[in-house]
């Protein structure tokens, strides 16, 4: 049993009350976690700090990302197994993807600092130059399907712009969070530049995005609540960034290459539970191919491993979405039930027959489910997986068609004969109902700073 405390002004403090966290696994209390109900003291731990770290150099500043990283390096075994407690994903998938990446995280944006060009607009009379100022105090608020994956994606650009933190894990997936602030107490980051609150969204999380002194917001959630944080935080004219929701689109034109294809829009139906914002969970094939992808992915779905989801309520809401579905007139062609064993499992779910328009096909079910629909051109293609008020990603498999779909995808992010190929460096964020803003590479660090222009006037 673990005891998760925050992390306030580099002592480790808790609450009078704390509430338990639960191993989807089976179900048993895997650590207590702090209510906490203000971030005041979170606050004035930040201010103190924010003047000395904002002062460092840049170069300074990406030392401590990479001391972060190695850090972090050391204990990536266990880093994966807390993970994998706390989601319930295979170790596997907490390994490569989540402990992995996060270290990366903090290794890429060291990188990324050290080769940052100065911006210079030169006219005939004046030479323009950029300064980037850290904002002051941001918050991060993340989900639980990537706990620490996603935490860090906004701490490492948060930190090397000079800014101080105020970080909120999910209350449903603390440890890693609480494991990085150890890791950072350990290697002497300074006090108050990382601060981390657990407890619940609409409690500590609420109090982040409205408290006045804390500048910008980086959110990553579910589509309704970041309309409440942006409704929250718009008015106090903070700087935002919403990473929401998805319902993405796998598009397999007639040309497909079924043996790379199967393969790619299985990965991107079933990776973590389904639980990842980018999965596609509605496949789109093309009709002279669409028997023989059925028959080939149903195959290749009987290999792939895949963790319970999140919690039993979780579980609930996914089969619930399977109900409707049929009452909808959709056949299950795979899965659709409870798996008989302690925990939140269920069976990865194929559902086909049901209209595009369909609520099962349309809305967030973030869970083993897909849907499979039918399409004769690429035209009707495009026109199908831009019917969801969502617009966060998508992939299209084909071997001579894939880009000229892909471009005329209304979402933030494409692949073609690929999914989850990230590369740090690009935009990542979606249009639409998933989200608002850019996060990655050049993308973050102009969230997490100011820029200012300087013009000089030639003598
Ligand atoms: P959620 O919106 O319930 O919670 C996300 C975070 O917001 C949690 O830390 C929660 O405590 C906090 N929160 C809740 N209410 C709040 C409030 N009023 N003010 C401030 N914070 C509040 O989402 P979830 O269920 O944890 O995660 C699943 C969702 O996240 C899915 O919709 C998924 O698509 C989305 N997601 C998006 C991305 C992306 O990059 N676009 C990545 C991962 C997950």
């Amino acid at each position: 049993m673990i005891e998760v405390m925050n992390l306030i002004g580099g002592e480790f403090v808790t609450t009078s009350e704390v509430f338990d966290d639960i191993s989807p696994i089976d179900n048993t209390i895997i650590a207590s976690v702090p209510r906490t109900k203000s971030a005041d003291s979170a606050v004035i731990a930040a201010e103190t700090a924010a003047l000395s770290w904002g002062n460092l150099s840049l170069i300074d500043r990406c030392k401590w990302l990479d001391r972060i990283a190695d850090a972090l390096e050391e204990r990536i075994d266990e880093i994966a197994e807390l993970e994998s407690l706390d989601t319930g994903k295979p170790k596997k998938v907490a390994l490569n993807v989540d402990a992995r990446r996060s270290v990366n995280n903090f290794r890429f944006f060291a990188n990324f600092g050290r080769e940052m060009k100065d911006e210079i607009f030169v006219m005939k009379d004046a030479t323009n130059y950029v300064i980037r100022k850290p904002i002051g105090i941001v918050g991060l608020i993340s989900p639980w399907n990537l706990p620490l994956y996603l935490l860090s994606w906004k701490i490492a650009p948060a930190l090397l712009m000079g800014n101080v933190v105020i970080a909120k894990p999910s209350e449903i997936t603390p440890l890693t969070a609480y494991i990085l602030g150890k890791i950072c107490v350990d290697i002497g980051l300074p006090d108050g530049v990382l601060n981390i609150l657990n407890g619940y969204g609409p409690e500590i999380g609420q109090k982040i995005v409205e408290h006045p002194k804390i500048k910008a917001i980086s959110f990553t959630g579910g589509t309704e609540t970041g309309r409440q944080v942006a409704a929250t935080a718009a008015p106090l004219f903070k700087k935002l960034s919403l990473e929401l929701g998805g319902k993405n689109a796998s598009i397999v034109l007639d040309d497909a290459d079924l043996e790379k294809t199967i393969p790619g829009v299985l990965r991107a139906s079933f990776l973590n539970s389904g639980q990842i914002c980018l999965c596609g969970s509605r496949i789109l094939v093309h009709s002279s191919i669409y028997d023989s992808f059925i028959s080939k992915y149903l195959e290749g779905l009987k290999d792939f491993e895949i963790g319970p989801v999140i919690n039993n309520a979780h579980r609930d809401k996914v089969l619930s979405y399977i109900e409707l579905a049929k009452s909808e007139g959709g056949e299950i062609i795979a899965g659709g039930n409870i798996i008989d064993r302690k925990g939140a499992w269920i069976e990865p779910t194929v559902i086909t027959g049901l209209s595009h328009e369909s609520r099962t096909a349309t809305e967030e079910i973030f869970g083993p489910v897909v849907t499979i629909h039918k399409f004769d051109s690429d035209s009707e293609a495009i026109s199908i997986a831009n019917s969801t008020n969502y617009g966060l990603a998508g992939s299209v498999w084909s071997k001579s068609r894939g880009k000229s779909v892909a471009e005329k995808i209304e979402s933030g992010m494409v692949w073609v004969n690929t999914w989850l190929h990230r590369d740090l460096r690009v935009p990542f964020g979606g249009v639409k109902d998933s989200g608002v803003g850019r996060e990655g590479g050049m993308w973050s660090i102009s969230f997490f700073s100011e820029a200012v222009n300087v013009c000089v006037m030639e003598d």
